[in-house]
């Protein structure tokens, strides 16, 4: 168990050192206004972040083509915001929508949930051991919400308070 824990501690401080989709989607912001942006705070920890979204109107009902993040904050927050881009970037927006929902019951359900969640979540269960940190919490889920805020277009930042 713990060396599985090393790991996860591992993959993590990578993703924070080398953030993956770091930076903003250029020159898109304007134009055809398919780049759909969303800043996400956390008070708790200080973590902010500014997420860039592109997404393709599909028959699937939409596909997210690129997606980026810039920002500061904790290891957490980062890797988070980092393996979330990694594992959502081209993917349909149900599969992201799902992915989402694992990823809360992994941090947050009770453990019968938690063991299915893990198994759906592949890399991004490395965050497992952040549920016994329920202030880390907010900080692992900052990213999935700005993106949930990027998503219905909404202007307004969004907190995890
Ligand atoms: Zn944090």
């Amino acid at each position: 168990m713990s060396e599985l824990f090393d790991l996860y501690q591992e993959v993590i401080l990578d993703h924070n050192k080398n953030p993956r989709n770091f930076g903003r989607l250029e020159g898109s912001l304007e134009g055809e206004g398919r780049v759909r942006h969303a800043d996400g705070y956390n008070p708790l920890c200080g973590d902010r972040l500014t997420l860039y979204v592109d997404v393709v109107r599909d028959e699937a009902g939409g596909t997210i083509r690129d997606i980026k993040f810039e920002g500061s904050g904790c290891a957490i927050s980062k890797a988070s915001a980092s393996l979330m881009t990694e594992a959502i970037k081209g993917k349909p927006l149900a599969e992201s929508e799902k992915l989402f929902e694992s990823f809360h019951e992994l941090l947050t359900g009770d453990p019968s949930v938690k063991a299915k969640a893990s198994a759906e979540l592949g890399k991004l269960a490395v965050f497992e051991g952040v549920r016994e940190f329920p202030v880390r919490v907010k900080c692992a889920t900052l990213a999935w919400h700005t993106l949930q805020a990027a998503l219905a277009g909404g202007d307004e930042p969004v907190t995890t308070e």
